[in-house]
């Protein structure tokens, strides 16, 4: 997962990960192992800040 400078920590992501994955700090995300790619917690995202590894490298 990558994080575009759009990211506002606002923790949105994070509250919704079905495997609590994602860890919001001050000025980074913390994904932890074990995705299952659902994808949630890119639909969540108010501010389309976060990006599929592949998907970018397709792009
Ligand atoms: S929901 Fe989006 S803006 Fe909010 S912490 Fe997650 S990636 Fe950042
Ligand atoms: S894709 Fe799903 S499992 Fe992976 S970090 Fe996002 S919400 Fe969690």
């Amino acid at each position: 997962m990558i994080v575009n400078e759009w990211c506002m920590y606002c923790g949105e992501c994070a509250a919704v990960c079905p495997r609590s994955l994602i860890e919001v700090r001050e000025n980074s995300l913390i994904f932890n192992e074990g995705c299952k790619e659902c994808r949630i917690c890119l639909k969540v995202c108010p501010v389309q800040a976060l990006e599929k590894e592949e998907d970018s490298e397709l792009s």
